[in-house]
């Protein structure tokens, strides 16, 4: 199938460079360079089918979630990350969602809703059955995940998209 180009966004802080690297890695680093766009490229293999994901880990620019044009023109799907512990990053998916229906005119891109910081229970402030809600409306799978506490999940994600990708 070739590659799988993936675009992680969401609102600063909500953990994409973590979850990129986790997946990537399979480690957990903590503190990253919120100033540099990362795009990383890796093969893997599952059910003995060889996928090779390009990953790009963005930033924002003037708040965009990194959800920008050219970001959403060059990904053949996108990972919406937002953070259990923060309403905002929830809230805030509305414009990414305006984004890409402004950019993509109407025609939709495989997407995979994600409400990472899932190990945060005692500060959680968006509940499960939210996030489920929305990407039942959105029509694309819903993960919550851990990038500090969880491999799997988080890898589940990619392949969960990337499986998006080739049905679309
Ligand atoms: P980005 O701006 O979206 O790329 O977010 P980062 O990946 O830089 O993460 C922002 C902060 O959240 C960092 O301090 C991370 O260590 C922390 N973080 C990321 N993912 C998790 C997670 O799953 N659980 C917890 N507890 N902290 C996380
Ligand atoms: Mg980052």
């Amino acid at each position: 199938f070739g590659e799988t180009k993936v675009a992680v966004i969401g609102t600063d802080g909500v953990g994409k460079s973590a979850l990129s690297v986790r997946f990537l890695t399979k480690r957990f680093i903590g503190e990253y360079d919120q100033t540099v766009e990362s795009k990383y490229k890796y093969t893997t293999t599952t059910d003995g089918e060889t996928i090779t994901f390009e990953v790009l880990d963005t930033i924002s620019e003037s708040e965009d979630c990194g959800a920008r044009d050219d970001v959403l023109r060059w990904a053949d799907g996108v990972l919406i990350v937002y953070s259990v512990v923060s309403r905002d990053t929830f809230d805030v998916i509305q414009d990414i969602r305006r984004r890409i229906d402004d950019c993509r005119k109407g025609a939709s891109i495989p997407m995979v809703l994600l409400g990472n910081k899932c190990d945060l229970a005692h500060m959680r402030k968006v509940p499960q059955e939210e996030g489920q809600r929305l990407a039942n409306e959105m029509g694309c799978p819903f993960l919550e995940v851990s990038a500090s506490e969880d491999v799997d999940m988080v890898t589940d994600a990619f392949l969960i998209l990337s499986r998006e990708v080739v049905d679309f």
